[in-house]
């Protein structure tokens, strides 16, 4: 199964991004013609075509013929997105497990469901629950959990400033939801 992208989203308008980013330069005072400034609406909204175009990916599955039964998990998967209230980047790790059903994952496919969801103008929690989502409607696994830990600009470098600090999301799916001690397994193996 080849997965395009998430949504039918409106195609980027890569010429008007860079009238945008031209005129926001001027709004904030700088001038967009200037020697040093002169590719940067280029850049910008290069940047940002890259930052919110997903890649495409073929979600490749295998019959779970040993009826593997434990917990598949993935940590430290690199997250990078952009907050949708400040355009500012959020970054930082998911970590993805779920409990197989009658088909495993190809494991690097779990890294690249989340950067399909993070490649977007995001919230952490949507972001979360949207992995969450997506891996139980198409893997059909017994159970799905996602923990997203991720440093936001937007807190570190303006507002309350505070570097280093990171957000904490999960969301929980099948088993992993409703019984208590196959999300403490979760938890536990998470924070191994
Ligand atoms: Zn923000």
């Amino acid at each position: 199964m080849t997965l395009p992208s998430r949504t039918e989203a409106s195609p980027i308008d890569t010429e008007a991004a860079r009238q945008a980013v031209a005129d926001l330069l001027k709004a904030l005072g700088k001038d967009p013609f200037s020697v040093h400034l002169a590719d940067t609406p280029r850049r910008v909204a290069d940047a940002y075509a890259e930052l919110l175009t997903p890649r495409t990916f073929t979600l490749t599955t295998f019959p779970n013929d040993e009826g593997y039964d434990e917990l598949v998990l993935a940590r430290g998967i690199p997250v990078q997105s952009l907050c949708e209230h400040h355009m500012l980047p959020f970054h930082g790790v998911a970590h993805v497990g779920y409990l197989p059903g009658e088909r495993i994952l190809g494991l690097s496919k779990l890294a690249r469901v989340v950067e399909m969801f993070a490649r977007d103008l995001q919230v952490q929690e949507r972001l979360t629950k949207q992995v969450a989502d997506w891996l139980q409607e198409h893997l059909r696994p017994k159970g799905v959990g996602v923990v997203i830990e991720a440093e936001h600009m937007c807190m570190a470098l303006r507002g309350v400033r505070v570097a280093g600090s990171s957000t904490v999301t999960s969301a929980l799916q099948g088993v992993l939801r409703e019984d208590p001690a196959s999300r403490q397994e979760f938890f536990t193996l998470v924070h191994a």
